[in-house]
């Protein structure tokens, strides 16, 4: 039986593997053609296209469960040793009482004491900032905008004095604390803070306009060349 389960898994990663050769392949040609567009007389609408071009390369899907990334159970995160993403439902099933065996490249991630250390592993901010973005009812939702009465400073209809800042992916509603305990106990249930979504919501937008401007500071200075030495993979 087990081993049964473990043969499904490994046919399962190389599927993850071929497809996503696949597809780098893919990218990589398309951010050719990206680099091409910048280069001739329309730079901005290359680049848009890039942002908005998510879904058309399949990064808005999980590679393991092939479902779409949500702001409930299939949030987008990343292994941090190895760097791949992968939804947390996929992750919580490939859990092994202390460690993860990253389903695409097969490194083993030690130290994760329990299930629950999953959900502080960190969010893929690109994907996740895209989830937030083509989410109509949840950019409705934390727009602060005092006309609009469903935003999650609104007060509870049923819990006075308790604010709306709570989200079911599966309801499709936002409602206070209390509601969690009488209205969304069921499996299908996934409830997510609006303020922590809010919040890394707006570290990200921050952080793309922080960058940006310095980006457009250092090609002013230093006569449109970015130095190598400028570049940093990764700031953790
Ligand atoms: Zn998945
Ligand atoms: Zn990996
Ligand atoms: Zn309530
Ligand atoms: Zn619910």
């Amino acid at each position: 039986m087990e081993s049964d389960k473990k043969n499904e898994n490994e046919e399962k990663s190389e599927n993850i593997i071929n497809s996503s050769t696949k597809s780098e392949n893919i990218i990589n040609s398309s951010m050719k053609k990206e680099i091409i567009n910048t280069t001739s007389e329309k730079p901005k609408k290359g680049r848009k296209k890039l942002v908005h071009d998510y879904a058309s390369r399949g990064l808005d899907i999980c590679g393991v469960c092939k479902l779409k990334y949500n702001l409930g159970d299939r949030i987008p995160r990343i292994l941090v040793h190895c760097g791949h993403t992968f939804c947390t439902s996929c992750l919580i099933r490939f859990y092994h009482v202390d460690h993860i065996r990253c389903p695409y490249c097969k490194k083993l991630i030690n130290n994760i004491e329990s299930v629950a250390k999953i959900e502080s592993l960190p969010l893929n901010l690109n994907i996740f900032g895209e989830l937030v973005k083509t989410d109509p009812l949840v950019m409705r939702l934390l727009d602060q905008d005092p006309e609009n009465p469903n935003n999650l400073s609104t007060e509870c209809s049923f819990h006075p004095g308790k604010q709306k800042h709570f989200y079911c992916s599966y309801h499709e509603q936002n409602f206070c604390r209390e509601c969690i305990k009488s209205s969304h106990k069921l499996n299908e249930c996934c409830v997510v803070d609006l303020y922590d979504i809010e919040k890394l919501y707006q570290l990200n937008e921050q952080n793309i306009k922080k960058n940006n401007l310095i980006v457009k500071c250092r090609k002013k200075t230093n006569g449109g060349k970015m130095r190598k030495e400028e570049f940093f993979i990764a700031n953790y």
